[in-house]
């Protein structure tokens, strides 16, 4: 057998929407519960079940080298990607994730440490890096990298947070990435009355005309987070990373060391396979100031560059995903198509419509919201129907 149809588990988070995934796929909800993301994948903490009830994770062990294909299995042994749909009704953390080599080592200190892995101080879950890639399926609001520094100081200035001139003087004579890590560093070791001080000149109410186009844009993004976490020393980030409002079809790539936030919206994630986390705020959770300084990259992404560009290939959207642990396409399906051949597992998403998938003698088909995991052992398959399918591979 090389096609699996997924029974995939809706993690309940509390930030979790409790109406998109049922509107958008119409996955029950009987008890209105938070339905923040659906994992589609191999990961222990949430891994998807074939219609058998096999766990997926126990069918790739079985026949890991044919099921994964040679050259993933040599690279990964295991499926490198975990495929989510995400539902966000309140914002997620800030977060940074380390780097591949990075990850190797603090892993490897934390063991040497004795910390437990439940451990809520704990950094290093495992020893991978986490890159992200997210598609938006509604419009999709979220946080991605420091803006350019002249931004930075501009927003600080225009919300006239004087307890920080001097360090926002500093950045702007001398606008450098090591002045960036400086002006991070104190803003993140805010605490106390200090904070509370600088929060208040944040939130004070101001006359809205005055305000320019960005300034506007990063209040609303203020007023929400403050709304959900007073007090928390988050509410200062839409001054120093980029706001994003992604439409749907838009999509943007997470790299490794950059700070993002998801602060609403329900969107695709595609992510190597990790739960390396370091937290930059909007959370009650531990936050290792040092550490998380040391995994971050103090280099500005221009807002023009944070989309990604797909490459249009015979009805599919190929999206420059720069890692190998996994690729994205979004795939249109017209009648019959011409055979996929595979060089990896692969899980399909069904976006809309109604789209049989068939290889050799097996046939399975996906309704709106359904997704089905292919072997790689099934060499190749074909398209039939029309709709539009999600496609996660590597
Ligand atoms: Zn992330």
């Amino acid at each position: 057998m090389h096609l699996f149809k997924l029974s995939n588990i809706v993690q309940d988070y509390s930030w979790g929407s409790k109406t998109s995934l049922m509107n958008l796929f119409d996955i029950p909800n009987p008890k209105l519960c938070h339905q923040a993301e659906l994992w589609m994948g191999a990961h222990p903490n949430g891994c998807s079940q074939a219609f058998d009830g096999k766990l997926l994770s126990e069918i790739i062990a079985s026949k890991p080298r044919d099921i994964l294909g040679q050259r993933s299995y040599n690279l990964f042994g295991e499926l490198p990607f975990l495929f989510k749909v995400l539902a966000a009704e309140a914002p997620l953390s800030i977060q940074v994730h380390p780097n591949k080599a990075k990850s190797e080592l603090g892993f490897a200190r934390e063991n040497r440490l004795g910390l437990p892995l439940g451990d809520p101080k704990r950094n290093y879950k495992d020893p991978n890096h986490k890159p992200e890639l997210v598609y938006a399926l509604t419009p999709y609001k979220a946080m991605n990298g420091f803006r350019p520094i002249e931004v930075i100081v501009a927003l600080f200035e225009e919300f006239k947070i004087d307890s920080l001139s001097t360090e926002i003087q500093s950045l702007a004579v001398n606008p450098t990435s090591e002045q960036l890590k400086a002006f991070f560093y104190r803003v993140m070791s805010l605490w106390g009355p200090e904070k509370e001080q600088i929060l208040k000149e944040l939130l004070v109410p101001r006359e809205l005309g005055g305000l320019s186009k960005l300034a506007l844009e990063a209040k609303e993004y203020i007023e929400r987070f403050n709304n959900f976490y007073p007090s928390d020393i988050g509410i200062l980030a839409p001054l120093m990373f980029n706001t994003i409002e992604l439409q749907p079809g838009e999509a943007m790539f997470l790299y490794a060391e950059t700070p993002h936030a998801y602060v609403s919206g329900t969107a695709l994630e595609i992510m190597a396979n990790s739960d390396n986390v370091l937290r930059a705020g909007l959370t009650p959770k531990h936050i290792d100031v040092l550490e998380l300084i040391d995994n971050t990259k103090f280099e500005p992404i221009a807002p023009q560059n944070l989309l990604m560009e797909p490459e249009h290939n015979q009805g599919r959207l190929v999206y420059p995903v720069p890692v190998e642990d996994f690729s994205f396409d979004i795939v249109t399906v017209e009648l019959v198509t011409a055979p996929q051949q595979l060089d990896s597992a692969e899980i399909l998403f069904c976006l809309e419509g109604n789209v049989a998938i068939s290889s050799g003698n097996e046939k399975l088909t996906l309704a709106k919201g359904e997704s089905i995991f292919i072997s790689c052992g099934a060499k190749e398959y074909f398209y039939s129907g029309q709709g539009i399918i999600a496609r996660a591979y590597n």
